[in-house]
């Protein structure tokens, strides 16, 4: 198998190779689409059976809308349908017909063109408040607390496998309340659920923040965002909540009767995370060796190879093993036993390294001899040998401590590369040779962020929530009193 290109060498060529070669999805036929593959699939899978068991102890329920919103629908929040407008695969004709002049090829069928033309949806606002609608008369109705889990399209011009593609998976929640305050909330709530679900299953740390306006959701009147460092320095939007005010419910017409009596509008919140985590999930923990996956999220925990020449030698490891195996099995791990012969060991040691296996374990005729077996982590690449009857326990300890230090060292990393600086100076020298995030004071307009970020490729990541508090001192830049302090990076 040939050597995974370094991180040092080219980050972003090692990550593409990675994808690739760790089995988790390929380019597709389709410009910018991906292919998912089963191993890849696997632990999206988990990420999502996580995320959707939190979903639901939050009090919310699944459903489904439409793929294709009519345009009419699309153009009614404008602020929604302009930021997303430059993105949209439109559906302009339902028919194809063979084309005359060519035999064996097919043309658009003119005669079928639609009506009204529809949008394949890059989110489904619209739509789902062209639905609520009608299932909201009074406060009797609210709140409604629902996500769907949905491929969305969004006409990217750079993508890249998981990160940015134009096609991707995600969920979506759309919430709409009584209130502001218990709108807020909900959104404040999801963005803690990410954070959740991305710093304990995922071990990825985060910083959650607000977006500035000009960073924010197409529509929405609030952006919170969980914001991660990735190993090159470089940010990653992991996931977003927004509070979405009374926009939808005004373009919509959705009003109920308050407990008063009176007509109001409804208050919304929508919240989203994609398939890019999985984008996240390589580029923070992953190796030269290949993929590194944290306990929690790797389909398969322990992997078993046996070293054996005889029939009966394997014969005798299988027994050795089935013991600890269900062992393992009842402490709800899950455990390969990898008896293959298409391969020999060290195929399979370097297949499961690339593969990010968290723990391994080898057992050969010697060790039967003496009653152990090897285990080697993925994390740090540490061998031990461990007594048979003593599997289990160490192995259970391992996976929690494997979980624990790959945490730690991505916080350590975004510790080391969160730099506070004060001139101009100081802000282009981080950026360009250190990368990471950049603490700094905003004077809170616009033109100070834009002129950053054309200038440097530099942009306000967030608004960290940690920082809220009064702020004293002058924006780096612009040399005016400062609002905020914000966080600044180059981000995917
Ligand atoms: P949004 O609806 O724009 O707030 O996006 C919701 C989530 O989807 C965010 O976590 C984004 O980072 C992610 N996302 C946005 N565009 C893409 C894309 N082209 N590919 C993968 N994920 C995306």
């Amino acid at each position: 198998m040939a050597k995974l290109t370094t991180r040092t060498e080219d980050y972003s060529k090692w990550y593409n190779e990675l994808v690739v070669k760790a089995n988790l999805a390929e380019n597709s036929g389709v410009r910018g689409c991906m292919v998912i593959k089963p191993y890849g699939y696997a632990i999206w899978e988990k990420l999502q059976a996580e995320l959707d068991k939190k979903f639901k102890e939050t009090g919310h329920q699944n459903a489904y809308f439409p793929l294709f919103v009519p345009k009419s629908l699309f153009e009614a929040e404008e602020k929604n349908a302009e930021g997303f407008a430059k993105e949209c695969a439109v559906v302009t004709h339902y028919r194809l017909k063979n084309d005359p002049d060519n035999k064996g090829k097919l043309i658009v069928d003119p005669d079928a063109k639609l009506e009204e033309e529809l949008i394949v949806r890059p989110t489904s606002e619209a739509i789902i408040w062209s639905t609520y609608k009608n299932w909201i008369q009074s406060y009797r109705d609210l709140p409604i607390l629902i996500n769907q889990w949905a491929n969305v399209v969004r006409w990217e011009m750079r993508t890249r496998l998981f990160l940015r593609t134009t096609e991707f998976l995600w969920q979506e929640g759309h919430t709409a309340h009584e209130t502001k305050e218990e709108a807020v909330a909900e959104a404040k709530q999801m963005q803690e659920v990410y954070t959740e679900v991305v710093e304990n299953f995922m071990a990825i740390p985060v910083v959650k923040g607000y977006k500035t306006p000009s960073e924010r959701f197409a529509g929405a009147d609030d952006t919170y965002t969980i914001e991660a460092l990735m190993q090159d320095g470089k940010a990653l939007q992991a996931g977003t909540s927004h509070f979405l005010g009374q926009n939808f419910a005004k373009a919509f017409d959705v009003k109920f009767v308050n407990k008063e009596g009176k007509q109001e509008y409804v208050w919304a919140t929508s919240w989203g995370v994609s398939t890019r985590l999985m984008g996240a999930l390589i580029m923070t923990h992953s190796d030269d060796l290949g993929l590194v996956l944290p306990p929690k999220i790797a389909p398969i925990q322990v992997v078993v190879v046996p070293i054996y020449k005889t029939a009966e030698q394997l014969e005798e490891i299988r027994q050795v093993v089935g013991k600890f195996s269900s062992e393992l099995k009842a402490k709800g791990i899950t455990i390969k036993f990898d008896d293959d012969e298409k391969y020999k060991p060290g195929w399979k040691f370097a297949e499961y390294e690339l593969k990010g296996i968290p723990v391994r374990i080898a057992i050969g005729p010697k060790d039967l001899e003496k009653g152990q077996v090897e285990i080697a982590r993925r994390d740090t690449l540490e061998k031990q040998f461990v007594a048979l009857d003593e599997v289990s326990d160490k192995v259970e300890t391992l996976l929690e401590e494997i979980q624990t230090n790959l945490y730690q060292r991505a916080f350590d990393y975004r510790k080391d590369h969160t730099t506070e600086i004060t001139t101009y100076d100081e802000f282009k020298d981080v950026l360009e040779n250190k990368g990471g995030f950049i603490s700094a004071l905003w004077d809170g307009t616009e033109e100070t962020e834009e002129a950053i970020k054309n200038e440097t490729k530099g942009t306000i990541r967030c608004i960290p929530m940690a920082f809220e508090i009064p702020t004293e001192g002058v924006d780096f830049y612009s040399g005016k009193p400062a609002k905020f302090r914000v966080l600044y990076a180059k981000a995917y």
